[in-house]
């Protein structure tokens, strides 16, 4: 059985209360949500943190605002909460979509958003128990200095592995981070390295307070997800599209993102651009899944052949816009749910 390593524990009631624990603590504290990812992670040493800090009793971060300029999602808002909440519909479509595909119900009711888009990359090598790791002499991402996917290099390409994130970079959202000296907002696309080690902007003495969205008024959205199973599995790729149409259905304007293929949420400028100015017709869908797929990098440290995942990204890009078109596409996700073999 693996155990937890000891750890002090604080329960602060205010976001004030929380970064001044974070303060004084320095990095050796982190914060904790739902636990869902950061208490397995401990158990395999991946992450050692002297003290936890439970963001659970924070009030402020525990609610959701939505009026119909803007919304603000506070950070431990849980995943089943936002899935089962009719008001994440229209244009918040992709977000109800992310978050009810992440783990199992059970993980959704105690997992959050901030949790989510604060998750560890993950890798083959890296996810691992201590004594695994250790037989292999562990890895650049914790405690070694090879990394197996590539040993001639010196960045980690662990995989960022959140559904919510790409979700929420097509819905332009920013998020606000908090510390005790300053407050600050970034927009949730700019918020991630592409790098599997060093892959957040936030500072250890940061707290992610909440998620602000604009209002999508005239938008609609949309996430797929693949994986082995239809349930429980982390995304190995995954795509999320956002579009704003004329009344004569052109593309006013348009977001697409893609998950899993690289170390940070990828957003296909290229592809959205080409969309702008036309109807989502064959011509234009196809020429945007090229463009897509061209930037996705899917490396070998996940589920599924790579090539397998690369080639899914034209197919998902291509599904994505064609349901954004208001074609029935439940037949393709369907096909995609089902446990793959491949
Ligand atoms: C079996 C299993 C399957 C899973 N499948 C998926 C999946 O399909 N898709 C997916 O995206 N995830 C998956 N996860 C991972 C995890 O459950 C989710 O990502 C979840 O949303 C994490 O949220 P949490 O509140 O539990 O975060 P925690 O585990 O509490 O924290 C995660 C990280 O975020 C930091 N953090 C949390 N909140 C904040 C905040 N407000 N400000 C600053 N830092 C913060 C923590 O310090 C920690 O580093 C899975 C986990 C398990 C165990
Ligand atoms: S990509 Fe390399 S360094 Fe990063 S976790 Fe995997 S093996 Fe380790």
């Amino acid at each position: 059985m693996m155990r937890l390593p000891l750890f002090e524990f604080r329960m602060p009631r205010t976001i004030d209360e929380a970064v001044l624990i974070l303060d004084g603590e320095g990095p050796k504290a982190m914060p904790l949500a739902g636990g869902t990812d950061l208490l397995p992670n401990m158990k395999r040493r991946q992450q050692v943190p002297k003290t936890l800090m439970s963001l659970r009793y924070i009030e402020d971060l525990n609610r959701v605002r939505m009026e119909a300029s803007a919304s603000r999602l506070g950070a431990c808002v849980t995943l089943a909460d936002i899935a089962a909440d009719p008001r994440f519909r229209n244009g918040l479509t992709a977000l109800a979509q992310a978050a009810s595909l992440v783990a199992t119900p059970h993980i959704r009711n105690m997992a959050t958003l901030g949790g989510n888009l604060c998750l560890d990359t993950r890798c083959n090598y890296y996810d691992q128990n201590y004594e695994w790791r250790k037989a292999i002499d562990f890895c650049l991402k914790k405690d070694g200095d090879t990394c197996w996917v590539a040993p001639g290099s010196l960045k980690c390409m662990a995989v960022s592995s959140t559904d919510t994130a790409p979700a929420l970079i097509a819905l332009g959202a920013r998020v606000r981070l908090v510390s005790r000296l300053e407050e600050r907002e970034v927009l949730l696309g700019e918020l991630y390295n592409n790098d599997g080690l060093d892959y957040i902007k936030r500072k250890p003495n940061e707290i992610l307070a909440e998620v602000l969205l604009d209002s999508l008024h005239g938008w609609k959205s949309t996430y797929w997800k693949l994986r082995r199973r239809g349930s429980f599995d982390f995304p190995v790729l995954s795509v999320a599209a956002a579009a704003r149409f004329t009344e004569s259905g052109v593309v006013e304007d348009a977001r697409i993102v893609m998950g899993s293929a690289a170390s940070r949420p990828l957003v296909a400028l290229d592809a959205a651009k080409t969309l702008v100015g036309r109807p989502l017709n064959g011509e234009s869908i196809a020429e945007a899944a090229v463009l897509a797929a061209r930037i996705a990098k899917p490396l070998d440290n996940t589920d599924f052949d790579m090539s397998w995942r690369k080639r899914v990204t034209g197919e998902f890009v291509t599904c994505a816009l064609r349901e954004l078109r208001g074609d029935d596409v439940s037949g393709e996700r369907l096909s995609y749910m089902r446990t793959h073999s491949h």
